[in-house]
């Protein structure tokens, strides 16, 4: 049976972390915090890992995202994407912070992978170091390269805008979209860091952004799925896009078709759930793929209408 909450959203989508470590660490995120991070054998193996997502597949989900943490620092994520093709998921995605993508991109696409989401907070070499605390900026414009050298599309870079670190880099991420032909997206800071420093004045909203690039090069609306986080634009008078995602100031709840399975197996049904719900005690005990399947269900018909 199809998955739907008790509001008629029919979900769609699922966002695997299979990970919670990372290499960097963002001054806005909670990744970034070796103090949280879980004992390994909290973690799903890849076995557990594909036996949920045959489950879901059943249930209707057709696109499924790679996340972490960063997803390229667990060994075998390759072998995982090669596994979830073989289910039959038709849209397979992977959200990178790009460091080891150059070395890995070639991989990827022979596993199966179809599209990627570049994470790149700054286009100036030190403010990048301070905000990734690595020095790593020519490894991720390198993988960038690799990806839009290679078959996936479309190639996504993710900015989070945080006031006062690189709001001034509006509109030099839209001409780097422009001049690279691909999609430059703008995140809304959202409280989700570990160092708690969150602050409203802190979120640059979508639609600053937009009056800002629109102000100097005209932008037009791309039609979009409802359930999509982002609203598009392309520009009027050439190639790229821009992509404005607004958690904060524009909470796209009404059609989200999204589910998270975090590292540890539990299943996140927004973002901001107060609650999550355990999984791993399910796979590690003797319960059968039917029993799973009614217990995501039972979790999913809970889905709150919005954050
Ligand atoms: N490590 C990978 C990366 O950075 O792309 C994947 C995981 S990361 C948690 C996924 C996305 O969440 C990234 O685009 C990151 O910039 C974004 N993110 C993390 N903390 C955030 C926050 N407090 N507000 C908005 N976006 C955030
Ligand atoms: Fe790591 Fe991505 Fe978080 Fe940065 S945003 S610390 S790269 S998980």
């Amino acid at each position: 049976m199809p998955l739907a909450d008790k509001f008629g959203r029919q979900i769609t989508d699922l966002r695997i972390s299979v990970t919670d470590r990372c290499n960097f660490r963002c001054v806005y995120c909670r990744s970034a915090d070796p103090e949280t991070h879980m004992p390994s054998a909290n973690l799903l193996t890849w076995d557990e890992y594909e036996r949920l997502a045959r489950i879901m597949v059943g249930m209707g989900i057709r696109k499924v995202r790679v996340t972490g943490g960063e997803p390229l620092v667990r060994s075998g994520v390759e072998d995982f994407i090669a596994r979830l093709k073989a289910l039959g998921v038709p849209d397979l995605s992977m959200t990178t912070n790009g460091h080891l993508l150059a070395e890995r991109c070639d991989r990827l696409v022979a596993a199966g992978l179809n599209r990627i989401n570049i994470s790149l907070d700054s286009l100036d070499r030190d403010k990048f170091e301070r905000v990734t605390r690595t020095k790593t900026f020519d490894q991720v414009i390198a993988g960038i390269d690799a990806a839009q050298a290679s078959s996936l599309r479309p190639v996504k870079v993710n900015a989070v805008l945080v006031r006062g670190l690189n709001d001034d880099e509006v509109e030099a991420f839209a001409s780097f979209a422009r001049d690279r032909d691909l999609i430059m997206r703008f995140i809304e800071f959202m409280p989700l860091d570990a160092d708690r420093s969150w602050t409203r004045d802190m979120v640059v909203t979508g639609a600053e952004v937009h009056d800002r690039i629109s102000a100097r090069w005209p932008l037009v609306p791309v039609v979009h799925e409802r359930s999509e986080t982002a609203r598009k634009f392309r520009f009027a008078d050439g190639r790229g896009e821009i992509g404005l995602i607004s958690p904060v100031s524009q909470p796209f709840c009404g059609h989200c078709s999204r589910l998270r399975l975090t590292a540890d197996g539990k299943l996140r049904t927004c973002l901001f759930s107060k609650e999550d719900h355990d999984l791993r005690f399910l796979l590690r005990g003797d319960a059968t793929d039917r029993e799973i399947g009614d217990e995501i269900h039972a979790i999913v018909a809970q889905k709150e209408k919005g954050h």
